[in-house]
């Protein structure tokens, strides 16, 4: 059994229906309790508990305080290549897209490391497109081996992989493992990706467990907010978590609310999320899964990323670049546009002025 037979029980348009129906007194009910179930969850992402919010939020800053402390991870994404063979329609690394193709190599990758480091971040977080020739699994270990000298923990968000693919990284050094759906409704699923091998919904929704059974000791996941109805997105993420926390309780898993992005190409936004409504998926998943890491990148404003913090989140990037080798030269051609361009010192000055630590090596490979 996978995921894919737990998401077959839940049928889009009665979730949908179901958010859609939920009164106010029943967010007050739901509201009392101080454990919340997948049903009470659906509840606290209804627009009717929209209205909710300060109360929601009092609650998610207690369980995060008592569960996370008063402790922010700081990250940094490096990217490895560009290369790309899929055709997301949302993405500015698309196949079609015109862009100055690259990867880095492993002198490049040195400079780029030493870059991040040297702003003090020990967990880095490794990209690539989705190219088996160009960012083969032997590049990416060869690139490991290398990431290792400067950091402590390494995490990839890289196209899918076989177990055996993620065994070998993980005895390379990586301890982590980002992969996000991009969106859980499989009809949109099939138009945002019409060609190419990310097309394979059932792989792709496979993967964090395969992560998981490979020894990786963190796994994060996430949807793409505004490519489907944000509302039944967020159930599912969290409905995802969830499972995955029971079947394989020695992993550390995570989730992120991603938000579309503006990048290279052009891509209406499906379903936009606004401010309250990210605020409200991040408080209702605080609730729901006591215990799940929450990740806010630089996809978001600088002011509003502040405002989070205490609420439920738990780990942000800082000082990112979505440049292959961008550390060092900018040239303008990100996955996406960053919102959040302090450096890594004033985001730490930034936490600090809240009375959070931030936090910049929780994990030592041996
Ligand atoms: S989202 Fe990933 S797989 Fe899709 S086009 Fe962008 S880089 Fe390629």
């Amino acid at each position: 059994m996978s995921f894919y037979d737990v998401l077959q029980k839940y049928k889009q348009n009665v979730v949908f229906e179901r958010i859609q129906s939920v009164s106010r007194e029943e967010v007050d009910r739901v509201l009392s309790k101080e454990i919340f179930s997948i049903d009470d969850y659906l509840v606290l992402i209804s627009p009717a508990a929209s209205d909710f919010l300060e109360e929601m939020a009092r609650k998610a800053q207690r369980i995060t305080l008592q569960h996370f402390g008063r402790a922010v991870v700081l990250y940094a994404p490096l990217y490895l290549a560009n290369y790309c063979v899929n055709n997301c329609l949302y993405c500015g690394f698309n196949v079609h897209n015109d862009l100055d193709r690259r990867k880095l190599t492993m002198e490049e990758l040195r400079v780029e490391a030493k870059a991040i480091s040297e702003m003090g971040i020990r967990h880095i977080l490794l990209l690539t497109g989705e190219s088996r020739k160009h960012s083969p699994v032997e590049y990416i270990r060869d690139c490991v081996k290398i990431i290792a000298e400067y950091f402590t923990s390494i995490s990839l968000e890289v196209y899918p992989l076989d177990e055996e693919d993620y065994r070998l990284l993980v005895n390379s050094g990586v301890d982590g493992l980002t992969i996000y759906q991009e969106v859980y409704d499989e009809d949109v699923y099939k138009t945002m990706h019409p060609s190419g091998p990310k097309k394979d919904f059932r792989y792709r929704l496979d993967t964090p467990e395969r992560g998981c059974r490979s020894g990786m000791r963190s796994v994060g996941i996430g949807a793409l907010m505004g490519l489907g109805n944000w509302r039944t997105e967020a159930f599912y993420t969290a409905l995802h978590a969830h499972y995955l926390t029971g079947k394989y309780s020695e992993v550390e898993i995570s989730l992120s609310i991603p938000r579309m992005r503006p990048h290279t190409g052009s891509f209406e936004v499906p379903s936009p999320v606004g401010d309250r409504d990210f605020v409200q998926i991040m408080l209702a998943a605080r609730l729901f899964l006591r215990h799940v890491g929450i990740t806010v990148s630089t996809r978001e404003r600088a002011s509003f990323r502040d405002n989070l913090v205490g609420l439920g989140l738990t780990r942000m990037s800082a000082g990112s670049v979505t440049e292959v080798g961008g550390y060092n030269e900018k040239r303008g051609d990100g996955q996406f546009e960053i919102s959040d361009d302090r450096s890594v010192e004033e985001i730490r000055q930034m936490l600090y002025g809240k009375g959070f630590q931030p936090v910049f090596k929780d994990w030592q490979y041996i």
